[in-house]
């Protein structure tokens, strides 16, 4: 039985076991594994944790956990790597697809008082989990299911590479316990694991919402300036009902970032236009990993506004409805 952590206790957190996902694991289920009681603190809480080290396999680097048991049951993620333990994604695609809001603590004060009341939260909820799950949409879960990476990578727990080779200098030759190899451009290597705990800025991320979208006809235009997404096959509604559905699929977008809303009644479809366009690409993949956007109860499909020349007025983006097949459409 889950022992219940006593908020009143902080500062001292002991676990038998980690929780750990399965590449970083192994695949040798009887690995022995060192046990440092407060061996370091933890990445994100700063609290002293337990620390477990180990070989996940032949040819593998030891691996240690990073942050702490609580840290890591908070967002479901493994204590090593912080992937998604269900999906093997990282946190912020998960919560892309999901609709979750992703707030973050600034200073280390609030960073502790976040996680303090996160745990209290989760001690009080009956099946341990601190978001709600209704609130999760299933359109998400389904699309998490697709893009989930659940075989284990043991690539990813290879040694690192060699820095001496890399400039030309390593001298242990076959006796060097790293990689002689040359680094490939990598965007996983430029990652902070606070960054990657929390679901902001997280390059891998970014990378696979954006091939998500991509593969589903969702490419960003060439042309920066076009922000404008449209909403097509929608049903009766307000602008009141899509700002809100939006505030819902899309919680970091801020009531005054959506510049306009345009509903075009007569092509059940809507044009809504984000003050910038990195906004607008992060609601186009959030939604794409949604599958669309429900509003008013029916689920409306996301597409990319086009650019068009306006006289006078330089490039405004517009939008063309032939995707759904009712001829084209001006914004007005
Ligand atoms: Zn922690
Ligand atoms: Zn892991
Ligand atoms: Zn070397």
């Amino acid at each position: 039985m889950p022992a219940k952590h006593d908020i009143n206790k902080v500062g001292v957190e002991s676990s038998d076991f980690p929780i750990l996902c399965e590449t970083c694991l192994g695949p040798n289920p009887y690995v022995r594994m060192t046990k440092q009681e407060f061996g370091n603190e933890c990445k994100i809480c700063n609290r002293p944790f337990t620390v477990f080290r180990w070989n996940p396999g032949a040819g593998a680097r030891y691996k240690k956990t990073e942050i702490c048991n609580t840290c890591a049951k908070i967002k479901g993620v493994c204590q090593t790597c912080l992937l998604d333990l269900e999906y093997g994604l990282p946190v912020q695609v998960r919560d892309a697809a999901l609709g979750r809001k992703q707030d973050a603590p600034t200073s280390d004060i609030n960073k502790q008082f976040y996680i303090q009341n996160l745990e209290a939260q989760m001690a009080n909820s009956a099946d341990g989990q601190v978001f709600d799950s209704d609130a999760a949409n299933r359109a998400g879960r389904e699309m998490l299911k697709n893009m989930a990476r659940t075989d284990p990578h043991y690539k990813r727990n290879r040694p690192h590479i060699c820095s001496f080779f890399v400039k030309g200098e390593c001298k242990r030759g076959g006796e060097c316990p790293f990689r002689h190899e040359l680094p490939k451009e990598n965007e996983l290597s430029k990652q902070n694991l606070v960054d990657r705990y929390y679901g902001k800025n997280d390059p891998v991320a970014k990378k696979i919402l954006r091939e998500q979208a991509e593969s589903k006809g969702m490419k960003a235009p060439e042309d920066k300036t076009v922000t404008t997404l449209l909403f097509l096959g929608l049903p009766v509604t307000t602008e009141a009902e899509i700002r809100a559905s939006l505030a819902g699929a899309c919680p970091f977008v801020k009531p005054t970032e959506v510049r306009s809303l345009t509903i075009v009644e007569a092509s059940h479809c809507a044009f809504v236009n984000f003050v910038n366009r990195p906004l607008a690409e992060r609601v186009a993949e959030a939604l794409s990993a949604q599958n669309g956007i429900e509003v008013s109860g029916k689920r409306a499909k996301v597409v990319w506004g086009r650019s068009r020349p306006q006289k006078g007025k330089g490039p405004s983006a517009a939008g063309s409805a032939s995707a759904s097949g009712s001829g084209s459409v001006t914004a007005v």
